[in-house]
């Protein structure tokens, strides 16, 4: 797609670091890393969030995400990783091409993903369930 920037890294018109690339998307170093290792999973083709991801590719990049995550632990010696996947810019979204986040966590290091957690009674809860299922 036309001015996407992650299109125009898949098509090598603006420079990455690669880390990973099969048929069906690459894998490159965020640029402005939440932690050393921070790495994208990119499908080749655009879509542009999740909702435009069939299940099969889900499937195929997310055992990319996972083979990047256990690389951070063993060879960046990671204690653990997060997958984070923002959908439209309410969520988050600042590039409307799908990409899965791998971010390595460190021993020490600072909470990166997190939320304030609320406490609704039982019948709001019920209330989105209802709604949801
Ligand atoms: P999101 O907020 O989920 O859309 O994440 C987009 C991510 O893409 C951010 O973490 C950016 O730092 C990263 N990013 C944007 N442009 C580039 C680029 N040219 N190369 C690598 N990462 C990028
Ligand atoms: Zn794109």
């Amino acid at each position: 797609m036309e001015n996407c920037v992650f299109c125009k890294i898949v098509a090598g018109e603006i420079p990455s670091m690669r880390v990973f690339e099969d048929e069906d998307c690459i894998a490159i170093l965020d640029i402005n890393p939440a932690a050393n290792g921070h790495t994208l999973i990119i499908p080749k083709e655009h879509r542009k969030d999740l909702t435009e991801m069939d299940g099969d590719l889900t499937g195929r990049l997310m055992m990319v995400a996972k083979e990047i995550g256990m690389r951070q632990k063993e060879r960046l010696g990671a204690a653990g990783f997060n997958i984070v996947q923002n959908n439209g810019a309410a969520a988050g979204q600042t590039v409307p091409h799908f990409h899965i986040h791998v971010i390595p966590r460190y021993e020490g290091g600072t909470q990166m993903v997190s939320w304030n957690p609320t406490s609704p009674d039982t019948d709001v809860l019920r209330e989105f369930c209802e709604i949801l299922k």
